[in-house]
């Protein structure tokens, strides 16, 4: 043998020494990206070069690390997408936080597949859910696991409900176990998700009952129970409600007490997505209002949009472990559990999900929450929620701007009117409105539209807003319409 081959390969690092400075380089220009970020714009176009620059075959030879940290930081780190910014409130994203980054970065580090095994990550990861638990005033005896996000958390409960229905075993004969077909009950402002789940766990787009909304966006309830007394006719077996916590166009909640009786009265899983606003709970405002989750047979919650941890983690909480294990426990013989060794310690969670590999994700939320204890994030929560309603104020005080929806949870929806101007004409000023203000860099608002109006739709789950954002989102809003308004006069 040579020289040559008789030497072992490795990823580590040929010059440990380099590769640490290199990383504390990472961490400096992060921590001065952090600080910095209200003076950036929250965002700006991709030229076309960096587009080109990431269309490049698959590398056949290593790079230099340092030259591959320069070309991200020339060719993706200015070009962000802006949610860590103060004034980034489109759809419903989370902002992150130092040390919550840094966690993943341990976590990173560690790098336990947090699964099965006696280690210390599955206390940390069983610890946050029981953390979880209490946030939501959830009973001990509960389960939970955290998964990727809200759509993970929700297909997750919906499958405890599905395999869990009846007497039928549908676990092990599939749905035509059932004597009839199973629906589902939400309402039109139900959040996408829900469908795919019922579709992916084989109940079909046709199980799916879309429960019409009253005109804060609330499901309402004489609809809802019709609809389940002439299902019931039919010969159908209604088998679960979703009640949401926070839409996700208005921030509407569904009338949880009411659900919950419904549910009781006729012997169906009651599951709320609380994907956005289950976190509402911890603002007194609203803690009246959102009572009734903590009766719910299940509630899905995300960590990374309303504890603004970072991307990605949320949350299924299931009120009755054993038919959450039995929904998924299968033990094959490559993941025997011991008494003691390795293999010992907590049951494996891949009993409680579909997942088998799970990173780490629990450490962020476990130091975030021992970072700020729960008191700071009530206060964080009650703080976004305080900042929408003054912005709604903002809005009504101005004869130029409309809300379009009540203000709800944390998001404002608004948009700006002119006298003489038809629906359509409306449209174009707002949607205009909208594009510049994102191009110009200065907020990330997102759109929708309710009741045919194209809207302004600001939700603001961010820990970096303070309330003269508001201030200056309102009247960026009124002097790019205006601008807007006199182009077309003058054109
Ligand atoms: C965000 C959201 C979801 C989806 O959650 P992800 O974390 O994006 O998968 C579902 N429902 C509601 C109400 C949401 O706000």
């Amino acid at each position: 043998m040579t020289e040559e081959t008789k030497k072992d390969l490795t990823l580590d690092p040929q010059d440990w020494e380099a590769m640490r400075s290199l990383g504390h380089q990472m961490i400096d220009d992060l921590f001065d990206y952090w600080k910095g970020i209200r003076e950036q714009k929250i965002w700006r176009p991709i030229p076309d070069e960096v587009k080109e620059y990431l269309d490049q075959p698959l590398p056949e030879k290593g790079e230099a690390p340092e030259k591959i940290y320069e070309e991200f930081k020339h060719y993706i780190f200015p070009y962000n997408k802006g949610n860590i910014h103060p004034r980034f409130f489109a759809w419903i994203q989370g902002t992150g936080t130092p040390l919550g980054v840094l966690a993943d970065l341990l976590a990173s580090g560690m790098n336990p597949n947090c699964t099965i095994g006696e280690h210390s990550a599955m206390y940390v990861d069983h610890q946050v859910v029981n953390w979880c638990k209490q946030l939501m005033n959830f009973p001990t005896e509960a389960s939970g696991i955290l998964v990727s996000g809200g759509s993970m958390a929700n297909i997750t409960a919906l499958t405890v409900a599905r395999n869990s229905f009846g007497d039928e075993k549908i676990r092990s004969r599939g749905l035509k176990a059932a004597s009839a077909q199973l629906v589902l009950y939400c309402s039109v402002e139900t959040h996408s998700c829900i469908q795919k789940a019922a579709e992916i766990i084989g109940l079909g787009t046709e199980s799916v009952r879309k429960i019409g909304v009253n005109e804060r966006f609330e499901m309402r309830v004489d609809e809802l129970e019709s609809q389940i007394q002439e299902d019931l006719k039919n010969g159908l077996l209604p088998f679960a409600v979703v009640g949401t916590s926070g839409t996700v166009n208005t921030g509407a909640i569904d009338p949880m007490d009411e659900l919950l009786a419904i549910s009781k009265k006729y012997g169906l899983w009651f599951h709320v997505d609380g994907a956005y606003g289950a976190l509402a709970k911890l603002n007194p405002n609203y803690s009246g209002r959102l009572k009734a989750l903590e009766d719910a047979d299940s509630i899905a919650f995300d960590l990374h949009k309303w504890l603004y941890v970072p991307y990605e983690v949320g949350c299924t909480l299931i009120r009755d472990s054993k038919k959450h294990r039995e929904a998924f426990a299968i033990t094959p013989n490559y993941l025997l559990q011991e008494s003691r060794g390795l293999s010992g310690g907590l049951d494996s969670l891949n009993n409680y999900g579909f997942e088998l590999s799970r990173g780490f994700k629990a450490l962020k939320i476990w130091m975030s929450l021992k970072e700020h204890g729960r008191e700071k994030y009530a206060q964080m929560i009650t703080q976004n929620s305080n900042q929408a309603e003054y912005l709604g104020k903002l809005v009504e005080k101005n004869p130029k701007l409309e809300l379009t929806a009540p203000v709800s949870m944390s998001i404002t929806c608004f948009r700006m009117i002119k006298e003489g101007f038809s629906e359509e004409e409306l449209r174009e000023l707002n949607r205009e409105i909208l594009l510049r203000i994102q191009e110009e860099g200065i907020a990330s608002p997102s759109s929708t539209i309710l009741n045919g109006k194209f809207t302004l739709r600001i939700a603001n789950t961010n820990q970096r807003t303070r309330m003269e954002d508001m201030d200056l989102l309102v009247k960026e809003v009124l002097r790019i319409g205006d601008e807007i308004i006199n182009e077309w006069v003058n054109s």
